[in-house]
């Protein structure tokens, strides 16, 4: 969107860093680890990150942040990538923090030298408990005072793979006493006898995050790198190894999490769900992944629009998922092309219309003045939906009921005549007449009605499946509930219309084609979708029905 916004804390930063001379051009990296597919916090920090080097005419890297052996795979590389092309945006270079290990191994080793790190023999719980606590200074040990030559050679053998997991670890010499519990001597390489998916077993030692991170931005001469407020208390120690190895000074900024409502968002839930078949995988579309979402239908720019929109903050609040909502409306209502479809068909028969039908003209887009027209079969059967009629319509009831008359999109006005119900009382059919001089563009009948219906000729529509989906969860904020958050899911969050009824120009709907179905909502083709059978997604409702709910 191009309305005027005002810079955000990070834009000031910046601006005062290129207005100063601090910087010619700016450096940003985003940073994900390959445990899992990208969600909308994701999206947020991504626009961010690329956003900034757009603007200011720098460059953002892509970096891997694979330094825990265990954990990262190829599939979730490879998604990763593929996502934050479709979001838009471009990375210079392409880079794994693994293919750092051994520039780090040389850090560790200067740091050893200066005196500033060492290898410490014990245990993780006698480590934990000599730290102290937040109140009470933390207590020295004999391994802190091993000397230079002892750390370099125990440092070399670690590598070597002489100790078993756990048997020994590097520490930084910092302070025990720090108010910050990050600086009292933090850990910087554990041993991990484990294949990792890209240095195989060449290593089995590897380097805590934050003897990882602030390293490879320095290495990469990122100049913002820009992280989540729950690395505050680590930007003591990302300062205090860059000035001890003496390399590029890249600073490190805070901007709070974005969590949406109605959804969670850490990885970790979202495998658990994936895991369990609560989703149907990570790119199920009642997923908040980038994957999920591109999949019902949600567009590139109206993710962007959104991140826009929220900005950025200093302080963690839930975003309400309306917005997204909103967002994607405003984007789909521009480009989305109208068609017809009937969830829950009712049979019309127009008894005075005769012959083989005709074709009328419907607008594919009124919002696009150059959307054109398409052809639309009009027979003398139609499928209305069921609940366009009223047997007994109360007042102010300005659709199909006996005697009463309803226009029908893009054709004629038809009055219904009789009620065909089965033996139960079911209602079967309906028979009505048609105004032949009230076709929609020249309507000379004179006939007033209130209301237009859509529908679709029978001999001509094609049965669809439509996927209705809704909410994941039932509650606002699930991760303030109490309890396992799976048990806050909402089991109706995906409804099945199995025999819907399409006009025929939906057969050629493609993945990335974006449709209205008239009164229903936003949908598009689900990629499980054949010709034998098509299936689609509901994007977004029409309007936002959730609204009224959340007010009270
Ligand atoms: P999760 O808790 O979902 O597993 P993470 O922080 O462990 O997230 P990473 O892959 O390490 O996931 O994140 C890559 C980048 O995305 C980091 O810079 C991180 O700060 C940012 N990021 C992750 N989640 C959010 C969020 N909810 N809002 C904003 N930025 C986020
Ligand atoms: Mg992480």
């Amino acid at each position: 969107m191009s309305e005027v916004r005002s810079l955000n804390f990070i834009e000031e930063i910046i601006e005062n860093d290129l207005a100063s001379g601090k910087y010619n051009s700016i450096v940003t990296r985003f940073p994900p680890e390959p445990n899992g597919y990208l969600h909308m916090g994701h999206a947020s920090s991504i626009c961010l990150n690329f956003g900034l080097t757009k603007k200011y005419q720098g460059y953002t890297n892509l970096r891997f942040d694979d330094t825990n052996p265990t954990t990262e795979e190829t599939e979730y590389v490879d998604n990763i990538k593929a996502d934050i092309k479709w979001l838009g945006f471009d990375w210079k270079n392409e880079y794994y923090a693994s293919d750092y290990f051994e520039q780090l191994y040389q850090f560790a080793v200067t740091l050893i030298n200066k005196g500033l790190a060492y290898v410490d023999d014990s245990s993780a719980e006698q480590i934990a408990i000599e730290k102290g606590t937040p109140t009470q200074p933390g207590v020295t040990n004999q391994f802190r005072e091993r000397s230079i030559d002892e750390n370099l050679t125990l440092f070399t053998e670690m590598r070597a793979g002489k100790f078993a997991d756990g048997e020994k670890v590097l520490r930084a010499k910092i302070d025990l006493a720090s108010t910050n519990m990050l600086m009292r001597d933090p850990i910087l390489y554990r041993i991990k006898h484990a294949h990792h998916h890209r240095t195989g077993d060449a290593w089995c030692i590897y380097p805590m995050y934050d003897f990882a991170h602030g390293q490879s931005d320095s290495i990469e001469n990122i100049t913002h790198s820009i992280c989540t407020l729950e690395f505050v208390p680590h930007r003591e120690l990302y300062d205090w190894l860059i000035e001890k190895l003496e390399i590029y000074p890249s600073h490190q900024y805070e901007f709070a999490r974005r969590n949406l409502n109605y959804t969670v968002m850490s990885k970790r839930k979202l495998l658990q769900l994936v895991n369990d078949k609560f989703v149907d995988g990570w790119d199920d579309p009642r997923m908040p992944t980038i994957s999920g979402m591109r999949r019902r239908g949600y567009t590139a720019d109206a993710i962007r629009d959104f991140c826009g929109r929220i900005g950025i903050a200093k302080r963690e609040n839930l975003v309400d998922i309306g917005l997204l909502e909103f967002c994607v409306r405003e984007h789909l209502n521009k480009i989305a092309q109208r068609r017809m479809v009937v969830f829950d068909p009712l049979k019309v028969t127009i008894t005075n219309y005769s012959g083989d039908g005709e074709t009328v003209q419907s607008e594919n887009n009124p919002e696009d003045e150059n959307g054109g027209n398409r052809d639309i079969p009009f027979t003398n059967e139609i499928y209305i939906e069921r609940e366009d009629f009223m047997e007994i319509p109360p007042k102010k009831y300005f659709r199909l009921a006996p005697g009463q008359m309803v226009r029908l999109k893009s054709a004629f006005i038809i009055q219904c005549d009789e009620v065909v119900k089965d033996n139960d009382g079911n209602i079967l059919e309906l028979k009505c007449t048609y105004l032949p001089n009230s076709k929609s563009g020249s309507d000379t009948s004179g006939a007033q009605v209130k209301s237009t219906i859509h529908w679709v000729s029978i001999k001509d529509a094609v049965p669809v499946e439509i996927n209705l989906y809704d909410r994941l969860f039932k509650v606002e904020n699930v991760s303030e509930e109490d309890g396992d958050f799976k048990d806050y899911i909402n089991e109706n969050s995906l409804q099945i219309q199995a025999t819907a009824y399409a006009e025929k120009a939906l057969t050629s709907a493609t993945l990335a084609d974006r449709y209205q179905f008239l009164r229903k909502g936003y949908f598009c083709l689900d990629k499980d979708s054949s010709t034998d059978k098509l299936i689609f997604n509901r994007t977004v409702t029409l309007k936002d029905s959730w609204a009224k709910e959340r007010a009270k």
